[in-house]
């Protein structure tokens, strides 16, 4: 057993139904004075209700998916016009991914407030977009500070993005067991976090609006995200990344439908992740265990129904192959990603 491991200093907060006092604790801890929040118009009454209260010298509103320069520009404007000395951001993936962007260049801390199980709060990686082509990379600055996790938050997300966000917090916990950097400490937090996400997310299926079901589905999340920033991405996350830019394919989805091709590729070849993710899901094997919590949750199929063309699957080869890390379990060939990703565009069952 030889790694370096390095845990990320970040305070979390679990508060069920008590985000706006939480909120107002990190708030002062940080001793700020002049906060920008950040949020999507859409959460405009839950930003109003979460910060009543609070120095709140702007709410900036403008979250894109996948934060274009431009709009990264507008946002570090609009801190520096209003003197903010910390952000808070509410909001899915979008709206954290908006207030790192800020936090890169001014330095400035993040209190983040998720509404999604996409886990960015969790992690010190950035995204920018340049017309199509999305950049990322590792900075400390853009950790959030703290987060305050409030289950209650994730009630009023709609069904279909509920169960496609926390598969996609899910694709966080397998991708860890074998990411370029994946150790042993990694594994565990994944395994405990496919635990939570294969507990918690049938239960926020069969009932939208039961706290619980929610709570195990954050925890699982959380745990996901903070074992994926210490692996690193792994092919599951290189494969989503270059089709999402490449076909503007919706997040969470994407994620949601990969997975399973990923898991078949390499689980033969890995057989401790193999082992790790089964016992999570209490299931003979990792692919059984995947297979019956996507019947159970009526997971996204195929990349099809999202937009991909069907001739984008020997378009997306080679540059998947540039991006695929060195030390995946399966090695990945030509042969072996196209029938992946063909499998994927029609939503053929991996078996
Ligand atoms: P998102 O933030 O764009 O949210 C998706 C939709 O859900 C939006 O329309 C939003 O308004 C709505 N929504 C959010 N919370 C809701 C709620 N509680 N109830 C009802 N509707 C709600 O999507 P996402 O999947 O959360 O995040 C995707 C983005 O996050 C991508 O850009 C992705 O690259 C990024 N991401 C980054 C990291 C990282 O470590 N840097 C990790 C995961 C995801």
């Amino acid at each position: 057993m030889r790694f370096a491991h390095e845990t990320l200093p970040q305070r979390v907060v679990f508060a069920p139904h008590e985000a706006a006092r939480a909120i107002g604790d990190e708030v002062a801890r940080l001793g700020a004075a002049r906060i920008m929040v950040v949020a999507a118009p859409s959460s405009a009454p839950l930003t109003d209700a979460l910060t009543d209260g609070l120095p709140v010298a702007h709410v900036h509103d403008e979250v894109v998916m996948h934060v274009p320069v431009e709009v990264a520009e507008r946002a570090r404007e609009a801190a520096e016009k209003c003197s903010a000395d910390a952000l808070v951001s509410i909001g899915g993936g979008s709206a954290t991914g908006l207030a790192k962007a800020v936090a890169l260049t001014t330095g400035l801390p993040i209190v983040a407030v998720p509404t999604t199980y996409a886990g960015s709060e969790a992690t010190n990686v950035w995204g920018l977009t340049r017309g199509t082509t999305k950049t990322t990379g590792v900075d400390a600055r853009v950790l959030p500070r703290a987060v305050v996790y409030d289950a209650s938050l994730m009630l009023t997300l709609p069904a279909e993005l509920a169960v496609a966000s926390g598969l996609n917090a899910l694709a966080h916990g397998i991708d860890a067991m074998w990411g370029p950097r994946a150790d042993a400490i990694d594994r565990v937090l994944a395994g405990e976090a496919i635990r939570g996400l294969g507990q918690g997310l049938p239960e926020v299926k069969a009932d939208l609006g039961r706290l619980e079901g929610a709570e195990q589905t954050l925890y699982g999340a959380y745990l996901a995200a903070v074992a994926f920033a210490s692996a690193g991405s792994g092919l599951h996350h290189k494969i989503c990344h270059v089709l999402g830019g490449m076909f503007d394919l919706p997040h969470a989805q994407t994620h949601a439908v990969v997975l399973p091709h990923v898991l078949a590729l390499n689980a033969a070849n890995a057989p401790e992740a193999e082992r790790r993710i089964a016992e999570a899901f209490g299931s003979p094997s990792a692919i059984e265990g995947l297979a019956a919590l996507r019947a159970r949750v009526d997971a996204p199929s195929a990349l099809k129904d999202y937009g991909m063309p069907e001739d984008g699957i020997a378009e997306a080869v080679e540059p998947i192959l540039a991006a695929a890390p060195a030390n995946n379990p399966t090695p990945v060939t030509p042969d072996n990603l196209t029938a992946l990703l063909r499998a994927a565009w029609e939503g053929d069952v991996p078996r």
